[in-house]
């Protein structure tokens, strides 16, 4: 539905956009998340047809962005960063002027009105002006006129940006429902939201795509090995040989042992809830008291630096820990 080849453009010397490909499809919702600059407003300019790249193509909903703009505008529901709201309008006569410019049929007007104002909770505010309603309810206004003309296709350029935590929440919903049908491609720095609400997540630093997949991918890409952290109450001489025996652990490290409590990190070469399942009845077997059991987890916004700035401190921690082998050799 969206297929982008090595899409570049400048303004000046300023490189926005550096060879940015990628597709996305029916039904899915796509977050374009990256640092401010990235190239995140630049790219959605370019497949709405309100800028034009330097070099590459990309077509949208199988129309090329400069051959077929007209074809490609009508697939597509375009809500810029700040839209383009008239505040002394009232609600529904910006949306009845929406139907007109989109050229909808006059048969078919009302009913569009009546399913976007439906879908976005407009009844409330239907008779107000624009200027008269709060940011979540013009942003909702904004979602409203660009799904007017039912395109198959969202983009939103941070659809929830100023809004408070519990608009935020709306909008995402609105999203996310919106995403069942139709592809929605939407920008955004809040990293919590992207986590909540797409399919698929696609990074840009410095114009370029570092990171695609799904949150699981990015995720499973940054980490490549699963810690556990377990405290046992016992004795470390008799626990740690035992949790060495263990088929998948491959690294046994004890970070401290006080008064019969002792804590290890232990490195796993299958997932981690198997291990820990495994270390969960050797505790039981040898009748000790389980203080602690958990995984370490990678989150999203350990992968968001990963890729945009390369450090990776809090996924392997710095942490001085002593490293018993399997083997007996040192004996
Ligand atoms: P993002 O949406 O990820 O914040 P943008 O696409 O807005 O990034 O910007 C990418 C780069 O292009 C930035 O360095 C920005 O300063 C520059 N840029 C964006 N728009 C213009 C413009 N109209 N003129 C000059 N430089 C621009």
């Amino acid at each position: 539905m969206i297929e982008v080849k090595n899409l570049t453009k400048s303004y000046g010397p300023t490189l926005a956009v550096n060879q940015v490909s990628f597709d996305a499809h029916a039904g899915e919702v796509v977050g374009f998340i990256g640092p401010n600059g990235a190239g995140k407003t630049t790219t959605m300019r370019i497949l709405t047809c309100y800028l034009t790249a330097d070099a590459g193509s990309a077509t949208v909903a199988g129309y090329d962005v400069v051959e077929n703009a007209i074809d490609v505008r009508k697939n597509v529901g375009y809500l810029p960063e700040s839209a383009p709201l008239y505040a002394d309008m009232g609600v529904v006569d910006y949306l009845k002027f929406m139907t007109e410019i989109r050229e909808i049929p006059k048969s078919q007007r009302k009913e569009r009105l009546r399913t976007v104002v439906d879908i976005c909770g407009l009844e409330g505010v239907i008779q107000k002006d624009i200027g008269e309603l709060s940011k979540g309810y013009r942003q909702r206004v904004g979602l409203a006129q660009s799904l007017i003309h039912d395109p198959p296709i969202l983009i939103l350029d941070e659809p929830t940006s100023g809004l408070d935590p519990s608009q935020t929440i709306e909008i995402r919903n609105l999203i996310k429902d919106i995403g069942k049908e139709k592809l929605v491609l939407f920008s955004t720095h809040i990293l919590p939201e992207v986590a909540a609400t797409c399919d698929r997540i696609l990074i840009i630093s410095q114009g370029e795509i570092v990171a695609n997949g799904t949150h699981d991918d990015l995720i499973s890409q940054i980490r490549s090995e699963d810690k556990l952290h377990v405290t046992i109450q016992g004795s470390e001489e008799a626990i740690t040989p035992k949790l060495q025996e263990l088929d998948g652990i491959t690294q046994v490290s004890c970070v401290s042992s006080d008064n019969g409590v002792v804590k290890y990190e232990l490195t796993t070469s299958q997932e981690g809830y198997y291990a820990a399942g495994d270390v969960y009845n050797v505790v039981v077997k040898n009748e000790w008291v389980l203080v602690e059991l958990r995984q370490e987890s990678v989150d999203l916004e350990q992968v968001f630096l990963h890729f945009t700035t390369g450090e990776t401190s809090n996924i392997t921690p710095a942490r001085e820990v002593m490293r018993v082998e399997n083997s007996t050799e040192e004996e």
